[in-house]
């Protein structure tokens, strides 16, 4: 049986289209509704590369990782964002999608710049 698994947000470029459909059966990706021929490609052919299951985290300001949950991976996150001298939320390559929206937001609250991909 297929399930499908709504509102999924495709990590490959800056658009960050968050209204991805993606099918799966038997735990493996069979479809995708919503994403271009390149974001459809990316979930389609994920399985067998590398991929992270667990948050991690640097040790020490070296490029030493451990692995950690998740609520202390957002907390680090936040902590980062918050204290950053001049933040900068970059990549995004159109506006439009929620999860873009969310991001904006952050910078507004932390006084970040945000820029695009587009700007040289
Ligand atoms: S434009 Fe394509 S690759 Fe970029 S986020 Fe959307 S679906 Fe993914």
């Amino acid at each position: 049986m297929v399930e499908i698994v709504k509102n999924v947000v495709c990590p490959f470029c800056g658009c960050l289209c968050d209204d991805i459909e993606i099918m799966v059966e038997d735990g493996h990706i069979v479809g995708t509704r919503n994403a271009c021929r390149i974001g459809h490609a990316k979930f389609m052919h994920f399985e067998g590369s590398v991929r992270y299951t667990e948050p991690l985290i640097r040790e020490n300001k070296k490029d030493d990782f451990k692995k950690t949950d998740y609520d202390t991976a957002i907390e680090e996150s936040a902590r980062l964002l918050v204290e950053s001298k001049l933040p900068l939320l970059y990549g995004f390559s159109s506006i439009g999608c929620e999860a873009q929206r969310e991001a904006i937001l952050i910078g507004e609250k932390i006084g970040a710049i945000v820029d695009n991909t587009a700007t040289v």
